[in-house]
């Protein structure tokens, strides 16, 4: 499901359309898309800054005409301002700029956790700084290859076979409460914990 259908969220939309086994739902307000960046035009009367999204989605896209009010990630629900709720596998939320508080309401956070994953994320992208550095450059993409290949076709042997014996996983408990333990040992059990 993606939340917004603006640049960001229609862009992703028609993006994930490219898989054939993905069902895409899109929540925007109006049926229209708006682009902001000629509201200018159609605050002077020179233009329309309006697109009828069914010149933009791909084909087999379900464009929902309504507003998201809240995303319960437990139930893996959103609540829609008409009522309606929908479930969701993954969201994407692409609603533009926002307050911290509108965000930590919506996915029921303190508001204190949304500022602190969203200045994480800016000084992450800010620094261009890698996570890991890697020893072998061309291993590492060699390795990076071979893991999104299996991560994106649902190949869970071939994924399993790429990672060490003896990796460790570690949950993000301020981005995501860990469902089972903090940590775990071993490729084996790595699957079941994440
Ligand atoms: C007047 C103006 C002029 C601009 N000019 C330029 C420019 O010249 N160049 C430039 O690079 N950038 C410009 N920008 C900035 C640019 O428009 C934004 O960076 C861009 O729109 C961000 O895209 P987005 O998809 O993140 O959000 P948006 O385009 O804002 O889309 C968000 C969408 O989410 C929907 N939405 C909001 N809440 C909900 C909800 N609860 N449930 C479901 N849907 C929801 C909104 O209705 C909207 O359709 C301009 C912005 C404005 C306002």
């Amino acid at each position: 499901m993606v939340i917004g259908g603006g640049y960001a969220g229609t862009l992703a939309a028609n993006r994930l359309r490219t898989r054939a086994d993905v069902d895409i739902t899109l929540v925007n307000p109006r049926p229209k898309f708006v682009e902001r960046i000629r509201l200018h035009q159609f605050v002077a009367r020179t233009g329309d800054a309006t697109i009828d999204y069914g010149t933009l989605l791909s084909e087999g896209l379900q464009l929902v005409v309504d507003s998201a009010t809240r995303i319960d990630t437990t139930a893996r629900t959103v609540q829609l301002a008409s009522g309606r709720e929908l479930d969701y596998d993954y969201v994407i939320y692409a609603v533009g700029s926002t307050g911290a508080e509108t965000i930590a309401a919506a996915v029921d956070k303190p508001v204190v956790t949304v500022r602190q994953v969203a200045h994480r994320a800016r000084e992450r992208v800010r620094a261009r700084r890698k996570r890991f550095e890697p020893v072998n450059e061309a291993e590492t993409a060699r390795i990076t290859e071979q893991f999104m290949t299996a991560a994106t076709t649902g190949d869970l042997k071939g994924l399993l076979a790429r990672l060490a014996p003896e990796a460790i996983w570690t949950a993000d408990s301020v981005a995501e409460p860990p469902r089972h333990a903090d940590q775990c040992s071993g490729r084996r059990r790595w699957p079941r914990s994440s």
